[in-house]
This record gives structure tokens, C-alpha cells and sequence, in this order.
């Protein structure tokens, strides 16, 4: 096999083994099933990823493939996988709005955890302490007359 031979087959391998990841980046929505989710989507592509890199290390080892034509296709699998993941990650994690109100509830949470001892409706008669403005002691039933208010 002449080098110039050898060189012809290298070149149809890379597009070979690069063409199902070109489809998969410019394939778009229009190809894809209504009921596939982006993070469904997302997930899937990297699976082909990982595949692509495991048949360019098969190609490899069985010596179909130049090493420099193979450490290039590899680094640019794992560039693709690590993007794939991150935009994974990125959808599985909330927006930056659900983020706020994830932090306004666990702030409201932990302001009813400790309520502010109000007080104006501590029990005169038994001390009981009543979380929320009362007008009788919903320990003993005391009428509640508050201190400051009129
Ligand atoms: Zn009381």
C-alpha cells in the first residue's frame, strides 16, 4: 500500500468517524421528535460522544488511524462531551429566577422557624408565650390585653 494510498484512507476514516458528530451539531430541531426534551437531547448526544470516542480508540488499536489523526479526534470527542455535560448540567440546575425564589422561600422558612417573640401577647395569667397576635391566650384562655397597642 503506497503512503499516498494509506493517506486517501486516513482522510475517509476522519470523515467517516467526524460526520455522525457534524449531523449531530447541525441537525437541529426540525429532525428531532416532538417529545424529545432538550436535557433528553443533550443526554443523547453525548452518549453518541462517547461511542464516537470508544470506535476512534477501537480504529486505533486496530491501526486504521494515524496517532496524530487519532489524539486530534479524541481531544475534539472530549471537548464535544464536556460541552454536552455542561449544557447538561446547566439545564438540570434552575434559573437564575428560580434561584432568587428558592432563596426568598428558605428565607421565609427560616424567618417562621423563629418567630420574634411578640410580647404584647405573652399571657398575663399563665406566661405562655403566643406566637401570633391573639386576643385570648390560646394556652388558658386568658383575654390577651396588649401593652402597646390601644
Ligand atoms: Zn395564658
Amino acid at each position: 500500500m503506497s503512503l499516498g494510498v494509506a493517506l486517501f484512507i486516513t482522510a475517509g476514516m476522519v470523515v467517516l468517524v467526524a460526520a455522525p458528530l457534524l449531523t449531530a451539531e447541525g441537525a437541529g430541531e426540525g429532525s428531532l421528535p416532538v417529545d424529545v426534551t432538550p436535557l433528553a437531547d443533550l443526554r443523547r448526544r453525548r452518549l453518541v460522544v462517547y461511542e464516537n470516542i470508544q470506535d476512534l480508540e477501537f480504529e486505533f488499536k486496530a491501526g486504521k488511524i494515524a496517532s496524530q489523526d487519532y489524539q486530534a479526534l479524541k481531544e475534539e470527542y472530549r471537548m464535544e462531551a464536556a460541552r454536552l455535560m455542561a449544557d447538561s448540567q446547566a439545564a438540570e440546575t434552575l434559573t437564575p429566577e428560580e434561584v432568587l425564589l428558592e432563596r426568598e422561600v428558605a428565607a421565609r422558612r427560616a424567618r417562621r422557624k423563629t418567630p420574634p417573640v411578640v410580647e404584647e401577647y405573652v399571657c398575663a395569667e399563665c406566661g405562655f408565650e403566643n406566637p401570633v397576635p391573639v386576643k385570648f391566650c390560646g394556652e388558658c384562655g386568658a383575654k390577651i390585653t396588649p401593652r402597646t397597642e390601644k
